[in-house]
């Protein structure tokens, strides 16, 4: 038992916390307002000040006596003090010919006194309450079709046809063809059932984020027919304390009356961390969140029809227990799309905009390696966008390929003032990225050099496209990609014979990969084939952490700065040899700003 057992709980707390308020408020601060603008005096000083004349008149109330004393300035000042048993007060005032008067307390309605300060206040707290509760409420419940449960007022998305099929989800061929168990499970569970299968529980969707599992996840429910119950691991713990396992038994309870249906948990890792990462104390809320979802993973039976996918992007941090059989034993990648990938997802959006009839999804594709599902969808849209400010009705191949641009560099910046000078030490840096990349073997194509700066804050760029998805890099083309990025400084150093801090991009993605060579793909010689590192986070930017002694990775350092070193000669020897090209290529990029990969090569080749 874990103490939520009644889920209105919170708000008989609120209003108990109500009731406190209000005792508060009248026991100390009804007093206080009343007796505003009148000072507290000793019995000392209201005698002083009877016989000095300055009383102008006295009034007694049961225990406390208040008076007004007129000073030199005619102003007139309320005190009050506390009444003593003086017998001889009556005679005093007399003789100092004070106007006085005993109050008899005349007391309002003992009704009208109870309701003014008991139950007005009672009613103003609950209505703003009330308002506070439903402006939460809806705010959490902004989309989709909101059910109320019972009686812990869960909000859980619930569409009974999420419309979405895998029609829609573009690429991603083995995750679905994985999936496809869980769909004909659900569209005939007999047959599962008269054999005796067990269908798994539970499916985790691991993959970066945009690739697609939310997505996914509908299509399922879609291509299934059933209802799609859909939570996400943040919305369990951001409300009150006690809540998330309450949500987690509501859903479980709901989507078991409303079985065979699809529950999906999205970011399943914000309840399913570890719960021994946490450190000392952890977060009982989660914990407690946690155990409720084991627990309810556990108490029904596959064969109810009730199948759980959830998403992450984190999937080394999930909890052992989430994945143990009979929980979330089955787990489903969800990569980065490939190109082919890629072309089919821009083809599946282009499918809703309308299109020039030239279009060549295949060179966008070329154009974004690394790109999600998300990105890409979202540089169709970019286009779509281009095109209506131009006043087209259609979307041209151009537009893509602007938007391709936006979406790796962010907009344009037409206006923005750069010297002549930095533009010429921009457009030799970008030349030298390009020329270098042209020279060497194994290097990509240069597909377009651009000094436009853009919002990003990138001052301009080159772009290199692979003819295919390159799932291998050899130790010769790791080097020649670190060669390339630093030829943008090199070509400075050769051609101006200054250093800008322009290349601080470059630098750090070529240490990055110079790094990876001697610590994860040994490729250097002092370390040969010894693991050094490890990656801990793969989905999300890949970070690393080493996991040597303190003196190794000194030794480490120096052997990355050789390879840095031996690849920057490298790229300034390559510029040397063609300096005339170099100079040549930059005057035509400071014209013209643009270079498309064929203008380049033809100028280069001439
Ligand atoms: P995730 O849950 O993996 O972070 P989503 O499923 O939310 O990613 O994807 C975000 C959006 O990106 C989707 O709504 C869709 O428009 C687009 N998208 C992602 N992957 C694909 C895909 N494989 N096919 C088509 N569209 C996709
Ligand atoms: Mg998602
Ligand atoms: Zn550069």
């Amino acid at each position: 038992m874990n103490g939520n057992d009644n889920p209105r709980k919170p708000i008989l707390y609120y209003y108990l916390a109500v009731a406190a308020i209000v005792l508060l408020f009248n026991a100390f601060i009804m007093p206080g307002l009343m007796s505003m603008r009148v000072t507290q005096v000793d019995y000392g000083t209201f005698l002083r000040e009877i016989e000095n004349g300055n009383v102008k008149s006295v009034e007694i109330v049961d225990d406390a006596i208040g008076f007004v004393v007129v000073d030199q300035h005619g102003r007139e000042q309320i005190y009050a003090t506390g009444r003593l048993d003086d017998p001889d007060l009556v005679n005093r005032l007399y003789n100092a010919d004070v106007e006085f008067m005993k109050v008899i307390p005349r007391e309002n309605s003992p009704l009208v006194n109870f309701l003014v300060s008991w139950i007005l206040p009672m009613l103003i707290f609950i209505g703003v309450g009330q308002f506070l509760m439903r402006r939460l409420q809806s705010k959490i419940g902004g989309m989709g079709n909101v059910m109320s449960f019972g009686k812990s007022n869960v909000k859980v998305y619930v569409e009974a046809q999420t419309g979405i099929t895998f029609a829609d989800v573009a690429g991603q061929d083995e995750a679905k063809e994985a999936l496809q168990e869980v769909i004909d499970y659900l569209n005939n569970p007999e047959k599962y059932k008269e054999i005796g299968a067990k269908i798994p529980k539970g499916v985790l969707l691991v993959g970066p984020p945009g690739t697609g599992k939310t997505l996914l996840a509908k299509a399922v429910a879609g291509e299934s027919k059933v209802p799609f119950f859909s939570i996400s691991g943040s919305e369990f713990v951001e409300m009150f304390v006690g809540m998330g396992a309450a949500r987690v038994r509501d859903l479980f309870k709901q989507a078991q009356e409303k079985a065979p249906c699809i529950v999906f948990i999205d970011e399943i890792d914000t309840i399913g961390k570890s719960r021994t990462s946490g450190g000392i104390g952890g977060n009982d809320e989660r914990e407690q969140t946690l155990n409720q979802l084991l627990t309810e993973m556990d108490g029904f039976e596959a064969d109810k029809g009730v199948v759980i996918l959830a998403a992450t992007n984190r999937p080394e941090t999930l909890d052992k227990a989430l994945l143990r059989p009979g929980r979330f034993d089955r787990r489903v990648p969800v990569e980065l799309p490939d190109l082919r990938g890629r072309e089919a997802i821009l083809k599946v959006h282009g499918r809703n905009v309308k299109l020039d009839s030239n279009i060549d999804f295949i060179s966008i594709a070329r154009a974004t390696p690394g790109a999600s599902g998300a990105d890409l969808a979202n540089i169709v849209n970019e286009a779509a966008l281009r095109a209506v400010k131009q006043g087209r009705s259609y979307v041209t191949q151009h537009d893509l390929e602007e938007s391709v641009d936006v979406v790796i560099a962010g907009y344009q910046r037409k206006n923005a003032v750069i010297s002549m000078k930095d533009k010429l030490t921009i457009a030799y840096h970008e030349i030298g990225h390009a020329l270098v990349a042209a020279k060497q073997k194994n290097s990509a194509p240069v597909h377009k050099i651009t000094i436009i700066p853009r919002t990003s804050g990138a001052l301009g760029f080159t772009m290199q496209l692979e003819e295919d998805d390159k799932v291998l890099m050899s130790k010769e083309e790791a080097l020649e990609q670190i060669t390339v990025l630093l030829a943008g400084r090199s070509a400075e150093e050769v051609a101006l014979g200054v250093i800008t801090s322009g290349a601080s991009n470059d630098i750090e993605r070529a240490t990055k990969i110079a790094r990876a060579m001697v610590a994860r793909f040994g490729m250097s010689e002092t370390f040969d084939m010894m693991a050094l590192e490890t990656v801990t986070n793969q989905y999300l930017g890949g970070d690393t952490s080493l996991m040597v002694s303190a003196e190794t990775a000194a030794r480490i350092d120096n052997e990355v700065l050789k390879i840095i070193k031996a690849c920057h000669q490298r790229a300034i020897d390559i510029l040397e040899e063609n300096k005339e090209k170099l100079h040549e290529l930059t005057k035509h990029l400071l014209e013209k700003e643009t270079l498309s990969g064929d203008e380049f090569m033809e100028i280069l080749n001439s």
